[in-house]
């Protein structure tokens, strides 16, 4: 596997293309939400940092390093996750499992259909809980009303 994206990158991008989870790309997400002033579901208890003395503190750290865990172990599942798909031909449609809630970096991805590309499968940010769904392939073949076979009128 890839370390690389243990590295943190130069330019700070807050894009749904951020390639891998670093604590630099965690902090860019936790400001961009908080600039929108909207927070995704997974961000409960994240929205701003305690006073590092407060007994709230630790119970903030220990939060933040679940969700960042949880984020690493999802983005390293996409690659096969991803080939799964590719190799069951299966379509697949991203879906953002709370759409009444926005998400700056979810919304331009909702019902989309999956691309061979890593970056535009979820999660596309720490706390991310967009689904795939299979998109069913059956081709609206026009059914010609035929009628039960007519008998002949014969005569
Ligand atoms: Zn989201």
């Amino acid at each position: 596997m890839a370390t690389s994206s243990l590295r943190p990158r130069a330019t700070p991008t807050a894009t749904a293309a951020e390639p891998g989870a670093s604590w630099p790309a965690f902090h860019r997400w936790q400001a961009l939400f908080a600039a929108a002033e909207m927070f995704p579901a997974g961000w409960e208890g994240l929205h701003a940092a305690p006073a590092p003395d407060s007994p709230a503190a630790e119970e903030y750290e220990r939060r933040k390093v679940l969700l960042f865990s949880e984020w690493v172990d999802m983005l390293a599942r996409r690659p096969a996750m991803l080939a799964h798909y590719t190799r069951q031909g299966i379509q697949a449609r991203i879906v953002r499992q709370h759409p009444e809630r926005a998400c700056p970096a979810c919304d331009p991805f909702n019902m989309r259909e999956l691309t061979p590309e890593l970056d535009a499968m979820p999660p596309f940010h720490p706390g991310c809980r967009c689904v795939l769904m299979a998109v069913h392939t059956t081709r609206p073949r026009r059914r010609t009303k035929s009628p039960p076979r007519s008998r002949r009128r014969s005569g």
